[in-house]
């Protein structure tokens, strides 16, 4: 009985316990079991053990960059600093300083015109010579037309520099072939001077060349006559610079200022150093003191409607 009694005790433990157990185990909100705790708890020490390794490699500065970093520290100006503002210059204030230096330009660009003086017209002969280019650039600078009077003989091996005077709006006139006084020579040969000059002239600037100038200023009938055949026109001139007798530049700016007047033609030579070199202070002071530079056309188509062929002009 007594045995009977220990094993039914033994029975009703054991099946309390089951009972206990089971209605833990099967309890949707029970506490975890010592199994689950562990998976839980292993879990989270991995997550912080990997956030710390990922926080160690994001704060982890190389040697080198630690290096950088204290020589940037150490040895950056604090001037740099407070220039900083000045160098980010925003585009509005860029676009304001380049405005306001346009502006300067433009003033400068634009000082007075000074009031119209005359027109007259430089001519030049017996070129071209090793000065004409020089004056050319003379005109270039200042601005300004010439009439170049060139000889012949001396044209047809520099036919480029007649292409520039016109290119660069010059004119480019007939002082006969080889330079001879035509009333001093025959008929035919004076023809001859004058058209063969006009056939170089003509085959270096492409352009019909309708003035010429005698040399010496020698005329008579016959030439006259001649430049009608021709259908050329004479041009003199009203105001000598005389820089072929002077040969000085100050004696050649002395002479054509205190002489120059509205209408004028005047005498010069660019073979001569003296003559572009009094031209380099008489081109600018012409132009600053209101005269207009033109071409022989021009000054005289300025009064008349056309030049006649044989006629001979050395005025406005
Ligand atoms: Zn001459």
């Amino acid at each position: 009985m007594i045995k009977e009694n220990a094993l039914l005790k033994r029975l009703f433990f054991l099946l309390f316990c089951s009972v206990f157990l089971i209605v833990f185990a099967c309890s949707p909100e029970s506490t975890p079991t010592i199994s689950n705790q562990t998976e839980v708890l292993s879990t989270e020490y991995t997550e912080v053990t990997e956030t710390l390794e990922i926080s160690e490699e994001t704060l982890e500065i190389s040697p080198e960059t630690d290096a950088l970093i204290t020589e940037i520290v150490t040895e950056t100006p604090a001037e740099s600093v407070v220039e900083t503002p000045e160098s980010i210059e925003s585009p509005l204030q860029t676009e304001t300083v380049d405005s306001e230096e346009t502006i300067e330009e433009t003033a400068e660009e634009t000082t007075p015109t000074p009031e119209y003086a005359g027109t007259i017209a430089l001519t030049f002969d017996d070129g071209p010579g090793k000065y004409t280019e020089r004056l050319l650039n003379i005109f270039k600078e200042n601005g300004g037309k010439a009439t170049f009077f060139v000889v012949g003989n001396r044209a047809s091996y520099q036919k480029n520099i007649l292409k520039r005077m016109t290119d660069e709006g010059h004119e480019v006139g007939n002082h006969t072939y080889s330079h001879l006084s035509l009333k001093e020579i025959e008929y035919d040969e004076a023809v001859d001077q004058i058209s063969r000059a006009k056939t170089i002239i003509e085959s270096a600037t492409g352009v019909d060349n309708k003035l010429v100038r005698a040399p010496y200023g020698d005329l008579n009938a016959d030439v006259k006559e001649i430049a009608r055949e021709l259908n050329v026109s004479l041009i003199h001139w009203s105001l000598d610079s005389f820089d072929w007798m002077t040969r000085d530049a100050q004696l050649v700016y002395d002479e054509l200022m205190s002489r120059v007047k509205d209408g004028d033609i005047i005498l010069l030579h660019d073979i001569h150093e003296s003559t572009v070199e009094a031209m380099e202070m008489v081109i600018p002071e012409l132009v600053n003191k209101g005269y207009k530079l033109v071409t022989v056309s021009e000054l005289l188509t300025e009064t008349r409607d056309s030049l006649s062929p044989g006629a001979v002009y050395s005025k406005k």
